[in-house]
């Protein structure tokens, strides 16, 4: 792929520097571009001094008029009135994931969807290095795709938020994986169809010869199939034509057609649960559809080490598994959590609440929680909520109630942190949550 235009006499805006904005700005200064880096905010720009020709901080709207290019962060929506005027002008507005493709010439697998993105990206990267393929592992998660520009890979693994989405004009998925959708980020989209839209154009600028791995299940899978140039690929119980993986037992089967199957056993703890049995699917799709041999998969799917705070077992102490979940921040991801973790079940939850209903966990916790240990500012509202179904704990804090899990737990029984709320009334963010607990746990 070339630059649709001459970066050495380009004039160009970044707008919004956060970890990506900031790499988009030096890859265009390296490249020779006049590259004003502005933020409404005052993020640290340390690396920028000396890099970038004009700073623009904490002023309101990005100037947006006389340049010949304007590359917007994932945090900057494209609909803002100083961006969408830019637009209707006819200035090229782009992604920095964009921006960073004009410079890949590598195969590139793209992972969107609501739910399971990181996981996903993680295990592709993990299928492609067991390849021998050197493997970049980011876009919105880790490292932005800005910083992979220059370095010495064979091919890409790049999660995509429908955000980073908006602002494609051609950067090509050889493979592009869509998990799921759910309806999320509806402060930013007018509606479900502006998300699933956003999403969608990943598909729209694939090719005949690269694959769409699609789920089975989803209304909205169907409709970029219906759409699309590329091969669709299928996953999920849904019978569809081969290429296909479906479920069986002890993990799962690709059909490729006329009549060739290939089995594939999930037996790695860091991939217990539905959720992640379509995730492996999913990522086993795009990992075959570059090539990589079922060997390398199948030892990629016992290796995973899994991401950290996402059912991430910590330890066993005296038969008691304990399994840090800090990133469930809302019901529904507990509830996957809930789904994935069977048996008898201590259960560490509570934070800041995000306002839905408590009680579809109710049918997930009965007859086997031990006891529910309710930390934060949700702890009564939980309780509420859920009474009766457990007995519930006030523990307050997370140190209290991994205390109280230590003496009640029996032989056998799961000590769960999945919080179904966010951490901000007692942390900074949910990792600092899942780190105290996993280093409690280990210290126990
Ligand atoms: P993302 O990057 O899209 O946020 P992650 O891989 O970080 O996804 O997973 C975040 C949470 O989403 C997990 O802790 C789990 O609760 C839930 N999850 C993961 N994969 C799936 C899936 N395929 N379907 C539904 N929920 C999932």
């Amino acid at each position: 792929m070339t630059p649709p235009l001459d970066l050495r006499s380009a004039n160009v805006l970044v707008a919004g520097l956060g970890r990506s904005g900031r790499a988009a700005a030096r890859l265009l200064a390296s490249r020779g571009a006049r590259v004003t880096a502005a933020d409404e905010g005052r993020p640290d720009v340390g690396d920028l001094a000396g890099v970038v020709a004009e700073l623009r901080l904490g002023q309101r709207a990005f100037e947006a008029a006389g340049r010949d290019l304007v590359v917007v962060s994932p945090g900057v929506p494209l609909s803002r009135p100083d961006l969408a005027a830019a637009i209707a002008r006819g200035t090229e507005v782009v992604a920095e994931v964009e921006l960073a493709s004009w410079f890949l010439p590598q195969p590139l697998v793209g992972i969107t969807g609501t739910n399971g993105k990181s996981t996903t990206t993680a295990l592709v990267g993990e299928m492609l290095a067991a390849a021998g393929l050197r493997t970049f592992v980011g876009g919105n998660l880790g490292t932005p795709l800005c910083e992979a520009v220059g370095g010495a890979w064979d091919a890409l693994a790049v999660e995509l938020s429908s955000f980073q989405l908006e602002g494609i004009r051609s950067l090509r998925a050889r493979a592009g994986a869509f998990l799921n959708l759910t309806p999320d980020h509806l402060d930013r989209y007018p509606s479900v169809q502006a998300y699933a839209a956003a999403k969608a154009r990943l598909f729209e600028l694939q090719r005949a010869d690269d694959v769409a791995v699609l789920n089975a299940a989803d209304p909205a899978c169907a409709r970029v199939a219906a759409t699309c140039k590329s091969r669709p690929w299928w996953f999920g119980p849904t019978v569809r034509p081969a290429p296909a993986a479906r479920p069986i037992e002890g993990g799962f089967a690709v059909d490729f057609p006329p009549a060739r199957s290939e089995r594939y056993l999930v037996r790695n703890r860091a991939l217990r649960g539905a959720h992640n049995l379509e995730n492996a699917m999913a990522a086993t799709l795009c990992a075959r559809a570059l090539d990589v041999s079922a060997e390398a998969v199948q030892r990629a799917l016992d290796v995973f080490p899994g991401l950290p705070h996402r059912l991430e077992w910590v330890r066993e102490l005296n038969g008691v598994e304990w399994i840090n979940d800090s990133k469930a921040t809302n019901v529904d991801s507990t509830a996957v959590a809930l789904r994935a973790v069977t048996g008898p079940l201590w259960w560490i939850a509570g934070g800041r609440g995000k306002g839905a209903p408590y009680a579809p966990l109710r049918p997930l916790l009965e007859g086997r929680a031990r006891g529910a240990l309710l930390v934060g500012e949700d702890a009564a509202a939980i309780e509420r909520e859920l009474g009766g179904v457990a007995p519930a704990i006030q523990a307050g804090t997370v140190e209290a109630a991994i205390r109280l899990a230590a003496e009640r737990a029996r032989p056998g029984e799961t000590v769960l942190l999945s919080p179904a709320c966010a951490s901000y009334d007692q942390f900074p963010n949910y990792e600092v949550r899942g780190d105290l607990f996993r280093r409690l746990v280990k210290a126990l």
